[in-house]
């Protein structure tokens, strides 16, 4: 994908498309997957579409990916008692499909063998 195309996530956060978005502020979105692996699955997306992997993120913005890893907190405490699996696919062979840095939030009945 090229920068000229936007990321699905970056059409979530123009309302481009629906999402039920569950936490929002002026760099960071949350929203339900889509296809969810477990009754609470979350994704936490940076605003900006600059950063494809966790590691570019903590390397060119830490203190967004610290805020990041805080907003991931906030929504297990509201959903799953504090206690969460927390996901970074980085890279298409381990199994990262967008290409824009994303948390995913996992907590609750995690069905069999699912890892996303
Ligand atoms: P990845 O495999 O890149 O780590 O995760 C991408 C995630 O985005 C997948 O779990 C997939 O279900 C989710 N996803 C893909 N397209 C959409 C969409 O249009 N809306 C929402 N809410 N989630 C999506």
């Amino acid at each position: 994908m090229t920068k000229s195309t936007p990321s699905v996530f970056s059409r979530i956060i123009a309302r481009e498309i629906p999402a039920t978005i569950v936490a929002e502020n002026d760099k960071l979105i949350a929203f339900e997957d889509i296809k969810p692996q477990a009754n609470v699955h979350i994704l936490v997306v940076p605003k900006t579409d600059q950063y494809s992997t966790v590691s570019e993120l903590a390397a060119g913005d830490p203190q967004l990916l610290a805020e990041l890893i805080a907003m991931t907190q906030q929504i297990a405490d509201e959903r799953s008692e504090g206690q969460y699996r927390l996901i970074f696919n980085s890279g298409a062979e381990a199994g990262q499909t967008v290409f824009h840095v994303h948390a995913h939030v996992i907590a609750g009945d995690l069905g069999e063998g699912t890892l996303v």
